[in-house]
């Protein structure tokens, strides 16, 4: 089953328990629109390479498409579609006024130079620019790429459109219209959403455990401010492999320590052990932070964590979905888990319409509240139709986008 197939098995669950109407199901089943683009990039040797890359808006049925840019050999015109629909429902909800959007680019980034990177960087906004924009669809970072890709972008864009455009992009150096506080508000997220499930568990941040799988934006940011919590982070992983400490690290230190080598593996003190043992150790919380189809019908029935707080998108196949429940494990779905990072995308822009600058305590304490509150939303909801998590999630979206349908006459 292709990922855009699989990712629809959980909202067609919500839409038969909501009884949304037909024409308002069949709206959201199918993307908006989809540009596949060519991108030629002079290489440093002097040859001229063609890549491939997408830009897929899946809904503006609640605000411009909003989404990030991802560059990974494994980008797929399937995988944009999907990241492109889960963002749509992320941003519903959150509450957020946007639809949804995702782009990628194949390529593997650690292979180019950064002139090389650059280029190619470039090249992508060339080819998309006429279907993006500060009230079209507003791109942010993802897998592997960063404020400094963002900031080409938008010297790209600005140029094309003449004007300083930073309302286009989000996840930008301060400098340049960034927000305090995003780089680290995906992360933040995580920890708010599994700490309100710890609270319905009546369990004391402070007795519990969690394993966080991957060290990149999302994880190593999860892993910190759950220490900072109190919470024993037992357990960490990179793509180069992962790390077991029973007495618990200080991520902080863990961090500067992978600057220096590289990765994460053979920090002192620590053990080895495989991808499978970290997803299924005994821990209060896992957080997969890393790819999708991490977690399966293959290994969720060992899974021992109380709860699972999606940093990732698409870590849970809908087979592990239902194992899972039935175990009791409370997940948390990523279009509410991780929707930290596009919420704090939105307080970026709304400072770059209004040439504003929020504190830094302001970004957090707004982010909280408004993830609380979609948490609670979400959670009533789960009583209300007795459903899980993740369907009750898809049903706060799915209600909020037929409304704005509904109105808007599109059915
Ligand atoms: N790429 C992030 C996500 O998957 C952030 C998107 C954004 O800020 O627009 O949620």
């Amino acid at each position: 089953m292709d990922i855009f197939e699989m990712a629809k098995i959980p909202l067609n669950k919500a839409i038969k328990a909501m009884k949304l109407n037909e024409g308002a199901a069949n709206i959201i089943n199918n993307p908006e629109r989809t540009l596949e683009v060519s991108i030629p990039v002079k290489m440093d040797n002097g040859k001229t390479k063609v890549f491939t890359g997408y830009r897929s808006q899946h809904s503006t049925i609640l605000g411009p498409a909003k989404g990030g840019i991802r560059y990974h050999q494994n980008v797929s015109l399937d995988e944009v579609k999907t990241l492109a629909f889960w963002m749509t429902c992320k941003c519903a909800v959150a509450g957020l006024p946007y639809g949804g959007g995702k782009g990628g680019i194949i390529v593997d980034p650690s292979e180019l130079s950064q002139r090389e990177l650059e280029a190619l960087t470039r090249g992508f906004i060339d080819k998309i620019a006429l279907i993006i924009g500060e009230k079209r669809d507003i791109p942010a970072p993802d897998m592997n790429t960063n404020a400094q890709i963002m900031g080409w972008m938008m010297d790209e864009y600005s140029k094309i459109t003449g004007q300083y455009e930073p309302g286009f992009i989000t996840g930008k150096a301060i400098c340049v219209g960034g927000s305090l506080g995003r780089t680290a508000a995906t992360g933040r997220g995580v920890v708010v959403a599994a700490l309100e499930a710890l609270k319905i568990k009546k369990i004391a941040p402070q007795k519990a455990t969690c394993a966080v799988q991957g060290f990149g934006n999302v994880g190593s940011w999860t892993a910190k401010l759950f220490y900072d919590e109190g919470v024993k982070v037992v357990a960490l992983s990179d793509i180069k492999g992962n790390i077991y400490c029973p007495e618990g690290f200080n991520p902080y230190k863990v961090e500067e320590y992978a600057a220096k080598k590289g990765s994460v593996v053979g920090y002192p003190g620590s053990k080895p052990i495989t991808n499978k043992k970290l997803l299924t150790l005994d821990v209060t919380i896992l957080a997969p932070c890393a790819m999708e189809l991490q977690i399966t019908a293959a290994n969720a029935a060992s899974v021992k964590a109380k709860i699972i707080s999606e940093g990732a998108n698409g870590p849970t196949t809908p087979d592990a979905d239902i194992i899972l429940d039935k175990k009791g494990i409370m997940v948390i779905p990523d279009i509410l888990a991780n929707g930290g990072g596009v919420t704090v995308s939105y307080f970026e822009w709304i400072q770059n319409l209004y040439r504003n600058f929020w504190s830094e305590e302001k970004v957090i304490e707004r982010q909280n509240a408004l993830m609380r509150a979609a948490f609670k939303n979400v959670f009533a909801v789960t009583k209300k139709y007795k459903v899980d998590m993740r369907v009750a999630a898809y049903i706060v979206a799915l209600g909020r986008l037929d409304e704005a349908m509904k109105i808007r006459g599109m059915y």
